[in-house]
């Protein structure tokens, strides 16, 4: 099958990664498949801003990732790519698959618009099915739609009520967590709901937490969701 050799080629390339600072300047200096190639050419993405250029190739490989970068870095796509190519080489798609992929965000507007990039991104060929999960709608309406997503985007309170309530999501087969602007989330009081949460997940999984600033309360999170993480970090330009 002509998926099954583009996964294969891609795992090679990927475990060929250059790691070192300053590798790669474009996203097409990267190996990623033909559809996420595509969407970052039709949204006119081409140079990697420098948490991309340093997370994207580290994500890229399995590692988990600590990062440090304030707003307009461009910490979306640092996370949203690594995110698409490596459900897309585990070919963890369909709804049988099950959930591969949780987004955390503090605000249902942020996780909006991290929403409306991921469509953005894999309308072009990926076979994923994605949803957002913020509330605003009855708990019976996005129940029935959440058992059959392999991505999610969600607001830590709303995924958790449907973690301890839905029987029917399946979280077993979890390959990645990203938890983003992670100060903001324990600024607005979820820690302990971004605690309980973590207690449903599988600990094997690939976590990304991103953060603007360091904070104790931070350095916790990242002890207790990470493994082994690489540090990340850009620091504010002109
Ligand atoms: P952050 O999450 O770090 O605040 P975003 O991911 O929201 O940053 O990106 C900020 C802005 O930069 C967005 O308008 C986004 O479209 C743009 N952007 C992100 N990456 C790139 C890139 N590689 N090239 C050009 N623009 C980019
Ligand atoms: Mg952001």
């Amino acid at each position: 099958k002509r998926d099954h050799v583009d996964v294969e080629q891609l795992d090679d390339a990927v475990a060929e990664l250059d790691l070192k600072d300053g590798a790669y300047k474009d996203f097409t200096d990267l190996p990623l498949s033909s559809a996420t190639k595509a969407g970052l050419k039709a949204a006119h993405f081409s140079m990697m801003t420098d948490i991309q250029a340093k997370a994207i190739p580290i994500a890229l490989k399995g590692h988990d990732i600590l990062g440090a970068a304030k707003t307009g870095s461009g910490k979306t796509l640092a996370f949203l790519i690594p995110v698409l190519e490596n459900l897309h080489r585990l070919q963890h798609i369909g709804a049988d698959a099950g959930l591969g992929a949780l987004i955390i965000s503090p605000t249902r507007e942020l996780a909006i618009q991290i929403f409306d990039v991921l469509r953005r991104i894999g309308k072009h060929g990926h076979m994923f099915a994605a949803g957002l999960v913020i509330g605003g709608k009855s708990l019976e309406a996005e129940r029935e739609a959440l058992t059959r997503m392999n991505i999610l985007v969600a607001t830590p309170g709303r995924i958790l009520q449907h973690l301890s309530q839905t029987a029917a999501f399946n979280v077993d087969d979890l390959k990645m967590l990203v938890l983003d602007e992670a100060d903001r989330i324990l600024d607005m009081g979820f820690q302990r709901d971004v605690d309980a949460i973590l207690d449903y997940l599988p600990k094997e999984r690939q976590t990304m937490l991103f953060s603007a600033t360091q904070s104790s309360k931070v350095s916790d999170l990242a002890r207790l969701s990470l493994h082994e993480p690489e540090y990340v970090s850009v620091h504010a330009e002109d």
